[in-house]
């Protein structure tokens, strides 16, 4: 039996969305999959990773799906930065900020990046959110 990718009532409820309504495209009748893809698109998208050296780069580009930022207080770092042998990421991605422990950036929400976009190079660390901007 195939799954029911449709989003379910109870999802729509936390997001306080009553029954039969709508909040910008999600409706009850919504593709999980399309739910899953316009929420990718509102973050923030790293336009530039510099940082040679890591299995998701490729020619100034991050290939990972997304990235999570680290670090500690007054050092954003990108803790998805790997350094292997191999090639990781997909070929045809935008890299996103997933998520980010930087709570003192100015840009941070809830621990969510809430920048225009982000830029990755090498700082403090090999691997920095240089938009970090301390609040
Ligand atoms: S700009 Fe700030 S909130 Fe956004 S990823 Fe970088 S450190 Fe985190």
């Amino acid at each position: 039996m195939a799954p029911d990718l449709r989003v379910s009532q109870s999802f729509l409820a936390r997001q306080g969305v009553a029954n039969g309504s709508s909040v910008g495209r999600v409706t009850p009748h919504t593709p999980l999959s399309e739910v899953i893809v316009s929420t990718l698109m509102e973050m923030p998208a790293v336009t530039e990773c510099s940082v040679s050296g890591c299995s998701y780069n490729d020619h100034s580009s991050c290939h990972a799906a997304a990235v999570t930022i680290g670090g500690s207080a007054g050092d954003a770092s990108c803790a998805t930065f790997i350094p292997l042998g191999t090639r990781g990421g997909l070929d045809k991605v935008v890299t996103h900020v997933g998520a980010c422990q930087r709570a003192e950036c100015s840009h941070n929400s809830s621990l969510e990046c809430t920048a225009d976009s982000v830029r990755i190079g090498a700082g403090h660390d090999h691997a920095d959110c240089l938009t970090f901007s301390p609040a």
